[in-house]
């Protein structure tokens, strides 16, 4: 990617003025005094912290919406994203960070590319952490396309830095009973699971989400991303 949009110093330029705000009151002093510790990390208690770092891929696009529901209607079962940021020295939550993410519709598809190029929009958005470093998304199971196991794309600011970029995954029997369903079920057939693929194998599974069904059919994927500061 050449446009300078879509480098990571213009994303931080253009992410806007909610950031700036909310990044520049907050300063460094975001950390909340609750979570697990360090204690917990001497200990060893506390393992797996630091999530591993994996590429962002070509789909990445900046300065996406402050919002929690990225569907934009498109269809799907719905997903709840729980994403949790906190401290991977400390364990401790971190409070404003924004969360970014990014992933393909039910049919495989990102805004802004391939067939998805009439939207920049849809599947993408950013929320901050509250007090407990939780970022809450409401979207849907997101779709495979060639090459890839399922995944949601993601990216933790902080400070007016990049501190994390990553990618969460599912386990395949949870995203098998999913794609059970329309309007999965009308693209059989996914090529890749999680064990073989090439991004997922050098260090996936520490980025793997927990995914429960609730009583409504929703899923609740939940996942806690230890970053560094800078
Ligand atoms: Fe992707």
């Amino acid at each position: 990617m050449t446009d300078p949009r879509l480098t990571r110093r213009g994303s931080l330029v253009r992410l806007g003025g909610f950031l700036a705000t909310a990044i520049g009151a907050a300063g460094l002093k975001v950390e909340t005094s609750d979570g697990a510790g360090p204690a917990a990390v001497a200990s060893g208690a506390v393992s797996r912290v630091l999530t591993p770092e994996q590429t962002e891929g070509p789909y990445y696009i900046a300065n996406e919406a402050l919002r929690r529901n990225i569907t934009e209607g498109r269809p799907g079962i719905p997903l709840l994203l729980r994403a949790f940021v906190v401290n991977a020295s400390t364990c401790r939550p971190i409070k404003s960070a924004a969360v970014d993410v990014w992933h393909a519709d039910a049919g495989g598809v990102y805004s802004g590319f391939g067939s998805g190029a009439a939207s920049r929009t849809f599947m993408r958005g950013i929320q901050r952490t509250n007090a407990k470093g939780l970022a809450l998304f409401r979207t849907v199971y997101p779709g495979w396309y060639r090459g890839r196991t399922v995944h949601i794309h993601v990216k933790v600011h902080l400070g007016g830095n990049v501190v994390h970029t990553g990618q969460l995954y599912f386990p395949d029997t949870v995203t098998d009973a999913v794609y059970r369903n329309k309007p999965y079920s009308s693209r059989p057939n996914r090529d890749v699971r999680n064990a073989s693929d090439s991004i997922f194998r050098n260090g996936g599974s520490k980025s793997l989400m927990s995914v429960k069904k609730n009583g409504s059919g929703m899923y609740v994927a939940t996942i806690m991303m230890g970053v560094h500061r800078s």
